[in-house]
């Protein structure tokens, strides 16, 4: 869990989020299951449990690696490089 070298290159602090919905299930009319939020750039993505699965589109369109929770009281990180949580 400690071997991610891409956590250590996450820009701190933290970016603040864009928006507080997946705007990609806004705009095409899905509602996401659970949020995550891109330690990279701020981008909110919907979880792999929602229809659309925007936190994974947003790391295959960017290569951003790692995202955390966006919902309450959760505050684990994966890292979609590493296929695993950090
Ligand atoms: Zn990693
Ligand atoms: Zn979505
Ligand atoms: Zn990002």
């Amino acid at each position: 869990m400690s071997e991610c070298r891409h956590v250590a290159e996450l820009p701190r602090p933290e970016p603040a989020p864009l928006s507080d919905t997946c705007l990609a299930c806004l705009e095409a009319g899905t509602h996401p299951v659970q949020l995550r939020l891109c330690l990279e750039c701020g981008h909110v993505g919907c979880c792999d449990s929602s229809p659309l699965r925007h936190a994974t589109e947003h790391f295959r369109d960017t290569g951003h690696p790692v995202m955390r929770s966006f919902e309450q009281g959760e505050n684990w990180r994966w890292c979609f490089a590493d296929g695993s949580i950090v």
